[in-house]
């Protein structure tokens, strides 16, 4: 099939590249004039496991291009992907600007059938509107679905390839069978392709997101009670998560969630839930108690230091919002670090992958170090933000010559209690007792 992907980002690259590997003839659209130019290099924008190999690939064997021209893009494709931005808006809904102008290009451009596909995540009802921008100028027939991506950062290639289910919204017989050739290689070891209408596909979305930031927001204020009442969170996890109905992912407890997903969805389907008259009770919830969980380590490292940052140097191991990627979007380090830095902290940080995003939007705030124990010299205290492997199992006693005082607050409850009052150390962690 002949390919368009409008948008080259964390979604667009990835679905590109994947559908370029199942033999597609793929072109990638971007404005970023600048990393168009790199993917025509042979540069990837991102770090994304595993996506190196078949990007190269499929680039060597002319299946996958890149232009920042739309018309050329799309020229002779049979079907049209928007994985465009739909960041927040000033009222929390997901801003369609990005898409619709597309939408309303295309109509002007189009010049054959084809079926477009939104696979960015959007708000009900999107649909019919991506539908209506097209059909202003279109001179040609053309169907509009949802196909919402449920890819991990970190794992997306896997999870592209072999997705846990494919969510398709049309009510085109001649859409749902493109959709269906479409994905059939992805799909052959009998993971569904679940067919329903539009809006209930833009739904799924939602649902799937708002449900999984509730389930970590559930395990933070049972690791907040932990803390209150003497348990151990890790205890309890072990001892729900065994139970098949509950499931042992997303089950561990932390300093809230953050990234590209999880905060602008559960706002978004919020102020769905009240454009529609529905007081939405739980998802205001997952969103009050993460905004406080973010924060959750400072008021313990102020009082730790008697009230007062100014001065200190703090240590941060991890700024991407979570492991195995360099997306920074929402990530609870980087507001940690800003509350630390109006504190009169300074801050010497490390992270494996997504120190040159923080660059660009800290400059030379804070001291960025080439190994995780460069940022310990001379430290007051450490915070670890991200579970990269690599903070798991670290050299200790050398942490312990390198820092000021052996203290650490780690926001992912990387380390065993009892190891860290072996070691000598003062360690706070999420929902266990604080060891001293
Ligand atoms: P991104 O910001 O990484 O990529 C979007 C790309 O679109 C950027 O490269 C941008 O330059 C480009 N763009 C903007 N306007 C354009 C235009 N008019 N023409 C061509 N390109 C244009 O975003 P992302 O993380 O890939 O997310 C895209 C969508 O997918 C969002 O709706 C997001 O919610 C959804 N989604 C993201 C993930 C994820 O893990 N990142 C997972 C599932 C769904």
């Amino acid at each position: 099939m002949k390919i368009a992907v409008v948008g080259t980002g964390y979604v667009g690259l990835v679905t590109g590249t994947c559908f370029a590997e199942t033999g597609n003839q793929v072109t990638c659209v971007d404005i970023d004039v600048r990393k168009v130019e790199r993917l025509q290099k042979g540069e990837i924008p991102i770090y994304e496991p595993g996506l190196d190999v078949l990007f190269h690939r499929n680039v060597e064997e002319g299946r996958l291009l890149f232009t920042t021209n739309l018309a050329e893009g799309i020229k002779d494709a049979e079907v049209i992907f928007l994985a465009l931005p739909t960041p927040p808006g000033e009222d929390g809904s997901a801003d369609l600007k990005y898409i619709l102008k597309v939408a309303d290009d295309l109509g002007h451009i189009m010049e054959k059938y084809a079926v477009v596909i939104d696979k960015s995540t959007v708000p009900v009802g999107t649909a019919e509107k991506v539908h209506a921008a097209i059909a202003k100028n279109a001179k040609v027939e053309f169907d509009v679905v949802s196909n919402p991506e449920f890819l991990r950062e970190g794992v997306a290639v896997e999870d592209f390839m072999k997705p846990d289910r494919v969510v398709v919204g049309t009510t085109s017989e001649k859409a749902k069978k493109v959709m269906e050739k479409l994905y059939a290689p992805l799909v052959r070891q009998g993971n569904p392709v679940i067919f329903m209408d539009e809006r209930s596909a833009e739904m799924t979305k939602y649902a799937a997101n708002s449900f999984l930031a509730m389930k970590i927001t559930f395990m933070n204020e049972i690791a907040n009670l932990c803390e209150k009442v003497g348990a151990n969170v890790d205890d309890i996890r072990r001892g729900i998560g065994t139970d098949s109905r509950i499931g042992k992912r997303f089950l561990f407890a932390g300093i809230g969630y953050g990234g590209s997903c999880f905060p602008k969805d559960v706002q978004a389907l919020a102020k769905t839930s009240n454009d529609f008259n529905y007081d939405f009770r739980i998802l205001k919830s997952v969103m009050d108690v993460n905004y406080d969980q973010k924060k959750k380590l400072l008021p313990m490292l102020e009082n730790y230091f008697e009230g007062s940052l100014k001065d200190k140097t703090i240590a941060v191991w991890g700024l991407a919002f979570k492991p195995y990627t360099d997306d920074i979007r929402e990530a609870p380090a980087l507001e940690n670090i800003e509350a630390l830095l109006q504190a009169g902290a300074k801050v010497t940080a490390y992270d494996p992958e997504a120190m040159n995003n923080v660059k660009g939007i800290l400059g030379d705030k804070i001291t960025f170090c080439h190994t995780p124990y460069a940022a310990l010299d001379d430290a007051d205290a450490l915070m670890i933000f991200t579970e990269w492997p690599q903070f798991r199992t670290p050299e200790f006693e050398k942490m312990g010559k390198l820092l000021k005082n052996k203290v650490i607050f780690d926001g992912r409850n990387l380390y065993e209690l009892d190891q860290m009052r072996e070691m000598g150390y003062t360690y706070y962690s999420i929902g266990r007792e604080k060891v001293v």
